[in-house]
């Protein structure tokens, strides 16, 4: 699969997220029902936006856009989204999309205008439109748009190699072209193409990205191989907040870093992305982004309690009977087009119903276990409750407590030493002072 990844100009924002993270879930679904999944994301690192944000820095192009690609990174990691295979750059994959611009060159598919640009002949290609269902009547011969980015309206000849301009500065190739660079849309046939070939799977992006990304990528692919590009298109719709458009102007223009300094957890922030179906439209919302954060720590809870499950009970086959049937719905939902929404409606439900059991001491320590087992395979679909969630929270609070015993030693605080030591004893924790400072462990029980 191939997924339109960000123009690293600035950090990405939560509709960017939204489609990654649909775009995770779709991965990891397509794994759970044992597909080998082959992932390329693209990172468009050149393109007005960021020759424009690293002339206003005054840095060289590839350090602007460094700088973004790692934020990028960080990102998708606390979002807990799987990495895709490979990330190509755009920038180093130029002399690919010129070969393929020569090949348009030569089947007369594509010109070269006065100016030195290369332009798409949108007429010739007969399935122009097939993608976003524009009219390819309704295209003015020989009309052009240089910009990347354009409305259906303004649908015309589009650029594939830009000639340089001053506007362009240092940023440009000297190639078989003459000196610019590639314009947005053929990065991604390109690029998609050295890695998936002339002909692959899945193709996803925001719905945004429909039209002309989208339908150009066929085009200028179509136009060279002769041969289908693609199989599967899904693009996710629109995200809004507090029910409009999101915009810097309006101040309802969120990136995930915004949030997080609000205190947000980033794990409340992928449930409330991927919990509603890609092709409806989301309206992001604060208190939606609170029931998330219940919602995760709901099932967080569960599967800690299931841990203390210390056996006793047995439900008679109760249990058996309730994963069995939320396998199947879980599952039967998501094969429906990644009906998430009826997916967690089924495991909600599934809490609950063990949740009453647990209530009644009616679990015994190898149903715990199952349950738990099926937990933890539903969560490498949905990225949520994380293997050693327990632990690593309660490692990192007892770090933060030995250490501020530390500082109050080192300040000669004793009261508030000996206190942080006997809250550590009442957690079963034991330290130590050895030659490399101190260190702690658990209490044997
Ligand atoms: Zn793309």
């Amino acid at each position: 699969m191939y997924t339109c990844g960000p123009t690293v100009y600035d950090y990405a924002h939560i509709g960017n997220f939204r489609a990654f993270l649909f775009e995770d879930l779709l991965k990891r679904w397509l794994m759970r029902r044992g597909f080998k999944v082959m992932h390329v994301m693209n990172l468009t690192d050149i393109d007005d936006k960021t020759i424009k944000g690293s002339q206003n820095q005054q840095v060289p192009l590839r350090q602007f856009t460094d700088f973004y690609v790692k934020a990028f990174f960080e990102d998708i990691k606390a979002l807990n989204i799987l990495p895709a295979d490979v990330y190509p750059r755009a920038t180093d994959f130029v002399s690919e999309m010129v070969t393929l611009i020569k090949t348009l060159l030569t089947k007369d598919i594509a010109y070269k205008s006065e100016d030195g640009s290369i332009y798409y002949a949108v007429c010739k290609f007969p399935n122009y439109g097939k993608l976003s269902k524009i009219k390819v009547n309704e295209l003015k011969a020989g009309a052009r748009v240089s910009q990347d980015e354009y409305d259906k309206e303004e649908a015309q000849d589009f650029v594939l190699w830009k000639a340089w301009t001053r506007e362009d500065g240092d940023v440009f190739w000297e190639t078989e072209l003459g000196k610019g660079r590639p314009g947005w849309h053929i990065e991604c046939s390109a690029m998609s193409m050295k890695y998936l070939g002339e002909t692959f799977d899945i193709h996803c992006g925001g719905v945004d990205n429909m039209f002309p990304h989208h339908e150009n990528e066929i085009a200028q692919s179509e136009a060279a191989t002769g041969k289908k590009f693609v199989d599967y298109w899904l693009h996710n719709e629109h995200l809004l907040v507090e029910g409009k458009k999101m915009a810097k102007r309006l101040g309802n223009f969120y990136t995930l870093r915004d949030l997080l300094a609000k205190g947000y957890d980033p794990i409340a922030i992928r449930y409330l992305l991927m919990s509603t179906h890609y092709r409806q439209q989301f309206n992001f919302t604060f208190e939606g982004l609170d029931s998330a954060k219940s919602a995760v720590d709901r099932l967080r809870n569960f599967v800690r309690r299931l841990h203390d499950v210390d056996g006793g009970g047995d439900s008679k086959g109760k249990v058996a009977t309730l994963t069995a049937k939320l396998e199947a719905c879980f599952g039967g939902s998501m094969d429906e087009d990644l009906d998430i929404g009826t997916a967690l409606a089924s495991l909600f439900d599934f809490v609950r119903e063990i949740n009453n059991l647990l209530d009644s001491k009616m679990i015994s320590k190898s149903e715990a276990s199952e349950v738990g087992g099926l937990m933890m395979m539903l969560d490498e679909v949905l990225g949520i409750i994380g293997k050693v969630e327990v632990e690593e929270a309660l490692t990192a609070d007892i770090d933060a407590m030995v250490q501020k015993r530390e500082a109050a030693r080192k300040a000669k605080n004793w009261k508030e030493a000996d206190e942080i030591r006997s809250q550590l004893k009442a957690m079963g924790i034991v330290l130590e002072d050895t030659a490399q400072g101190v260190r702690w462990h658990k209490e044997k029980s």
